[in-house]
C-alpha cells in the first residue's frame, strides 16, 4: 500500500486475555494490509502477547502504558487473570487512570483511528477533541452485545444502573423467542454491575453505552451468517454501521517456546488415546470454581468413565495448590485415562488433536471460537460474564449440550456432568450434535469467509477516514 493511503490505527483492548488476544489478531490483519499498528497495553499484558510475526514487525508496533497503582490492587495485577473477578473494579479503577498517559500518546502521534473496548468509557470523547476515528470493537457475540446496552431511549438520562431484579427478566429491548428462557444464575455477574459502578466509579453499564454510543462504528468478532437476527437488532438500536469482522481464528498459536516444550509432552499422551474420545475441560483465563463445585465436576468427569484432559488454573493470588483442591484421591482413581495440567495449556493446538472428541468449556468466546473451529461438540458450563447468553446462544442452535444447573443458584451435580459429558461425546443420542458441531467447522473456519468480512471492515476504516493525510 502506498504510504499516503496508509492508516496509522491505534488498538487499545481492555486488560483481559479474552479480550486482549482478538484484538492482536485484529492489529495482525491490519499490518497485512499494509497499515501501521500501535499496540496499546501495560508492560505484563504485552509480554504475554503471541509473537509478531517477522514480516510484519516493522508496521505492528507495541506501546507500553504503566499501570498506575490502585490500592486495592496487588502490586503485579496487570490483568483480568492476576485477580480474584470479585476486584475486577479496582482494575477498571486502574484502567481508567490511564487517559492521561494514551492522551499524551494520542497528541504525539495524531493516528487516523483509535480502535477499543468497552472499559474505555473515557475514550470516545478525547479522541473525538483530537480528531481521531472511534471504532468500538466487541471481542463477544451480537447477542451478548444486545442484552448490555441499552438503546438510545432508554439513556436519554436517568440512571443507568441495573438492578439486580432487572436480570430476572429479559431486558425489555431484546425481542425473545418464548421457547428460550434465561435463568438467574448466568445473570448473576452482570447484575453485580451496580456494586462493580461504586468501587470503579463507572457501572459497566454506563462503560458499555458510551463507548458503543460515542464510536463512529461498531465492529464484532462474528459473522451474520452465524447469529443474523442478532446483528439485525444491533443496527436498529444502534443507528449507526454495526460490521461484523469474522471470528478472527488465530494465525499463529499462542504462547512462547515454553508452551511448545509443554505441548511434546501433552501431544505425547493425547496420541495414546481413541480417536475422538477425550473431553478437552477448561475454562478459560477469569474463572474460578469454588472446591464444592470442582469436587462435583472432578466426580462427573471420574464417573463419565472417559479420557479426559483437565486444564486447572494457577491463581497468583493464592497459595493453595491447585491440585490440592480436587476430592481425596480423585488423581489415584483416573490414572491413565485422566490427565490434570496446571498452568496454561496450548488450547488451540489440544483441541485440534483427533483425539479430543468433546470440550467442556466456560463458553467464553474465544474458547466457543476454537472449540467449533475445530468441530468438537462442546459441553456448556457458564461461570461469569457473558458466558451464560453464550450457553444460551449455542444451546438453541443445537451446537452443545448444558449441564444441569439449579435455576436460582446455578449449582450443579457430578451426575449432571457425566450425563452431559457421556451424551456429548459416546451415547448414540448425542451424534446428531456432533454431526453439527462437524459442520461448524466449515464456517467458524472458514479462511474465506473470515477474511471477507475482516477485509470490509478495514476497508470501512479506509474510507471513512476523517482527514487525508
Ligand atoms: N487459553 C489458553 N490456555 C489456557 C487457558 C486459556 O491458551 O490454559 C486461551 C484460550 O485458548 C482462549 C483464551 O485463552 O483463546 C481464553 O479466552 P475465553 O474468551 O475463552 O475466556 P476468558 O479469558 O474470557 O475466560
Amino acid at each position: 500500500m502506498e504510504d499516503s493511503k496508509a492508516l496509522h490505527v491505534v488498538v487499545f483492548p481492555w486488560l483481559a486475555m479474552g479480550h486482549i488476544i482478538p484484538f492482536f489478531h485484529l492489529s495482525e490483519h491490519l499490518a497485512q494490509k499494509g497499515h501501521k499498528v500501535s499496540f496499546v497495553s501495560t508492560p505484563r499484558n504485552l509480554q504475554r502477547l503471541p509473537k509478531i510475526p517477522q514480516n510484519l514487525s516493522y508496521l505492528l508496533t507495541v506501546v507500553s502504558l504503566p499501570l498506575p497503582h490502585v490500592e486495592a490492587l496487588p502490586p503485579h495485577a496487570e490483568s483480568s487473570t492476576d485477580i480474584p473477578p470479585k476486584q475486577a473494579p479496582f482494575l477498571k479503577k486502574a484502567f481508567d487512570l490511564l487517559e492521561l498517559p494514551l492522551k499524551n500518546f494520542l497528541e504525539n502521534t495524531a493516528p487516523d483511528w483509535i480502535i477499543y473496548d468497552y472499559a474505555s468509557h473515557w475514550l470516545p470523547p478525547l479522541a473525538a477533541k483530537l480528531g481521531i476515528s472511534r471504532a468500538y470493537f466487541g471481542p463477544f457475540t451480537a447477542a451478548s452485545l444486545a442484552f448490555v446496552v441499552p438503546p438510545a431511549s432508554e439513556m436519554d438520562g436517568g440512571d443507568l444502573r441495573l438492578k439486580p431484579e432487572d436480570f430476572t427478566v429479559v431486558p425489555k429491548w431484546v425481542p425473545f423467542e418464548s421457547n428460550v428462557k434465561y435463568h438467574l444464575h448466568e445473570l448473576l455477574a452482570v447484575a453485580d454491575d451496580s456494586l462493580s459502578g461504586i468501587e470503579s466509579g463507572t457501572s459497566d453499564t454506563v462503560r458499555f453505552a458510551v463507548s458503543i454510543g460515542e464510536s463512529d462504528v461498531v465492529g464484532i468478532r462474528s459473522c451474520v451468517e452465524f447469529e443474523p437476527e442478532w446483528f439485525n437488532l444491533l443496527e436498529v438500536i444502534h443507528r449507526k454501521p454495526v460490521l461484523p469482522v469474522g471470528f478472527l481464528p488465530q494465525l499463529v498459536e499462542e504462547g512462547g517456546d515454553e508452551i511448545d516444550e509443554r505441548w511434546v509432552g501433552i501431544k505425547e499422551w493425547l496420541d495414546k488415546q481413541r480417536l475422538e474420545s477425550v473431553v478437552y475441560v477448561a475454562l478459560g483465563s477469569e474463572a474460578t470454581l469454588s472446591r464444592e463445585q470442582l469436587t462435583e465436576l472432578a466426580l462427573g468427569l471420574e464417573q463419565s468413565e472417559l479420557p479426559f484432559f483437565w486444564v486447572l488454573r494457577k491463581l497468583p493470588w493464592s497459595n493453595q495448590d491447585a491440585l490440592e483442591m480436587l476430592p481425596d484421591g480423585f488423581e489415584e482413581r483416573v490414572e491413565g485415562r485422566g490427565m490434570v495440567y496446571v498452568g496454561w495449556a496450548p488450547q488451540v493446538k489440544i483441541l485440534s488433536h483427533k483425539s479430543v472428541g468433546g470440550f467442556l468449556t466456560h463458553c467464553g468466546w474465544n474458547s466457543v471460537i476454537e472449540g467449533l473451529g475445530s468441530g468438537r461438540v462442546l459441553i456448556l458450563f457458564p461461570v461469569l460474564n457473558d458466558q451464560g447468553l453464550n450457553a444460551r446462544l449455542l444451546h438453541g442452535k443445537k451446537l452443545g449440550v448444558e449441564i444441569a444447573r439449579n435455576e436460582l443458584d446455578g449449582s450443579f451435580t457430578h451426575d449432571s456432568v457425566a450425563k452431559s459429558v457421556k451424551l456429548a461425546v459416546v451415547e448414540e443420542e448425542g451424534e446428531s450434535l456432533r454431526a453439527t458441531a462437524k459442520e461448524m467447522k466449515c464456517l467458524f473456519g472458514d479462511t474465506n469467509r473470515n477474511d471477507r468480512h475482516i477485509d470490509a471492515f478495514i476497508r470501512h476504516l479506509e474510507e471513512n477516514r476523517r482527514s487525508p493525510r
